[in-house]
């Protein structure tokens, strides 16, 4: 059987580092940490990623902020909130719930955001700087999939990677962060020719293509590492992601299940980033 990489735990382990970290700041130099969320339009899903995130801020001492905006919220007034949050010294970081409704535009959004309070990572300050090996916000899921690899005690350097899907929140940071930990990287998309074929030299292979159960075994070489982003419901209401588990599990020699593989580290890495931003932000 393979080995299950518990998205769980080395979540809570990370949440745990998170709140002696936060004590200490707050006790020893007085530095106190917030989070303001946005939230434009009620849509539940969305609903649901901010209370959770809501949640996992107070459970580390971090305050959280809420903004719940209705659906017809303007460009204008929604980036006129930001740049008063950008302003207001006790706001460490800033996160705008995405997606936003269509008459909004998003990118313009992202950018107003202070690139010092971007605790999504999604500027493209932030990214610029992933890019060139400087220090910045990285994107949430993929920074989370770097310690779960790490903290299961599965080596990266030198290894052949392979991502399927080219997102600017997962696919593309992904690739850059595997190759910061010295891995041979390929990314797949959509038009990948012969997609098989590319997977199945993978050592490491990361999913993110957002197709339930696409990844089955004739896609996984014997004995590979699988990383699976995806999030769907299946017929019977029951989570599952982008590649066949049940499928896939006997050849590999380590998987991240679906609910608890992935999921968990994205906040845990959101909360990472708060605690950034606040130490910068008070400095
Ligand atoms: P996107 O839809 O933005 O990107 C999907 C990518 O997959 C695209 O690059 C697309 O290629 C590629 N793709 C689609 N179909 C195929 C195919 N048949 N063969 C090869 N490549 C294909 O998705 P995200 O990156 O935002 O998310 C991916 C999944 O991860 C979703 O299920 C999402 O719900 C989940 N997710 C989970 C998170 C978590 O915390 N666990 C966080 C973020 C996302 P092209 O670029 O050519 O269109």
């Amino acid at each position: 059987m393979p080995q299950i990489i518990d998205g769980k735990m080395v979540s809570a382990m990370i949440k745990d580092e998170l709140k002696a970290q936060v004590t200490a700041l707050k006790n020893e130099q007085g530095i106190s940490i917030c989070l303001a969320v946005i939230q434009v339009g009620n849509d539940p899903a969305s609903t649901v990623y901010v209370g959770n995130k809501k949640k996992a801020c107070a459970y580390i001492g971090i305050d959280s902020l809420s903004y719940e905006l209705p659906e017809e919220t303007t460009q204008a007034e929604l980036v006129s909130l930001i740049r008063e949050l950008n302003q207001k010294e006790e706001v460490t970081g800033i996160l705008v719930q995405l997606p936003l409704p269509d008459h909004i535009e998003e990118d313009e959004i992202i950018r107003a955001i202070d690139p010092q309070k971007d605790v999504d990572g999604f500027h493209p300050q932030s990214v610029g700087a992933l890019c060139i090996g400087q220090p910045g916000f990285i994107s949430c899921t993929p920074a989370g999939i770097i310690q779960l690899l790490k903290r299961s005690g599965i080596t990266i350097a030198g290894k052949e990677c392979v991502i399927v899907g080219r997102s600017n929140i997962v696919g593309k940071p992904m690739a850059l962060l595997l190759l910061r930990e010295n891995a041979t990287v390929t990314v797949a998309h959509s038009k990948t020719v012969n997609l098989q074929e590319i997977t199945r030299r993978a050592d490491i292979l990361v999913v993110a293509v957002g197709r339930p159960r696409m990844i089955t075994r004739e896609y996984v070489k014997e004995g590979a590492v699988v990383i699976d982003v995806g999030i769907h419901r299946n017929e019977a209401g029951k989570l599952c992601g982008d590649v066949d588990y049940e499928d896939v599990a006997p050849v590999c020699s380590a998987i991240t299940p679906v609910p608890g593989g992935v999921g968990p580290m994205t906040i845990a890495m959101l909360l990472y980033n708060c605690v950034e931003a606040g130490k910068a932000g008070r400095r």
